[in-house]
């Protein structure tokens, strides 16, 4: 069965979610803001392949008046709603660097209660990977996931070194660099994500797109289908439930 380990699930709708339930055992749903986060919860409670992750995403800054309430009606979700995961949280330099101040506020207190509830992160580092990296390190975070990785090598490898992840997208099959990081990848260190629903150079992402993806990579790594979808099925746990 496969996993995808970042999807805006709560653009969807519960049909077409259920659609996917006969081929994926796990869906990692990540949020945008305060309602999508309680949309998630919601499709989380109807839907057992669906594990919920709250938080705010750095596009979203611009439009929020009162962060700090914000954060403390996640934080609320945190503690009544046992969540486990934040995301999608992080930086970005590549779309909206014009709020890098106030996305590094953010991120920061969102790495606080990451670290003060033992959570796992789903991280968004659009040009930011580096910072993103230390800033991660530097809060004790033990569980991360680089969601859409296309960062240098030596960050890369330090994510690997540290039992992070990172997540491949089904852009591979378009982008011969973004093919040569999931290449390059350790198998101990890697997932795969839709991060649907979202158009990208005319590719409609979402999750039915993973099989194919899996088995490009699996041809370019010289393994096994099989192989890769079980080590990324065992990372994916290992993140979210530290098994
Ligand atoms: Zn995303």
């Amino acid at each position: 069965m496969h996993t995808d380990a970042h999807c805006h699930a709560h653009e969807m709708s519960v049909s077409e979610l259920e659609l996917y339930a006969g081929q994926f055992e796990l869906i990692v749903a990540v949020s945008d803001d305060v309602p999508s986060s309680r949309r998630t919860l919601d499709l989380a409670s109807q839907l057992s392949f669906i594990h919920p992750c709250i938080g705010i995403h750095p596009w979203s800054i611009g439009e929020l008046e009162d962060l700090e309430r914000c954060v403390r009606e996640l934080e609320l979700m945190i503690v009544k709603e046992g969540v486990r995961c934040l995301g999608e949280i992080g930086l970005d330099r590549a779309f909206v660097p014009e709020t890098l101040k106030a996305q590094l506020k953010l991120f920061r207190e969102m790495l606080s209660l990451a670290r003060e509830y033992d959570l796992a992160v789903n991280l968004h580092a659009a040009k930011a990977w580096r910072l993103v990296l230390d800033e991660v390190v530097s809060h004790g975070i033990e569980r991360a996931v680089f969601h859409w990785f296309t960062g240098p090598k030596d960050v890369m490898s330090e994510i690997a070194a540290r039992g992070y992840l990172i997540s491949i997208n089904p852009t591979v099959a378009i982008s011969a660099r973004h093919m040569a990081i999931a290449r390059a990848a350790p198998l101990h260190a890697l997932v795969f994500e839709s991060d649907g629903p979202y158009r990208y150079r005319g590719l409609m992402l979402n999750p039915s797109l993973i099989p194919k993806t899996v088995d490009l990579v699996a041809r370019e790594k010289g393994v096994s289908t099989r192989e890769l979808v079980e080590a990324a099925r065992r990372n994916l746990y290992r993140l979210l439930l530290k098994e």
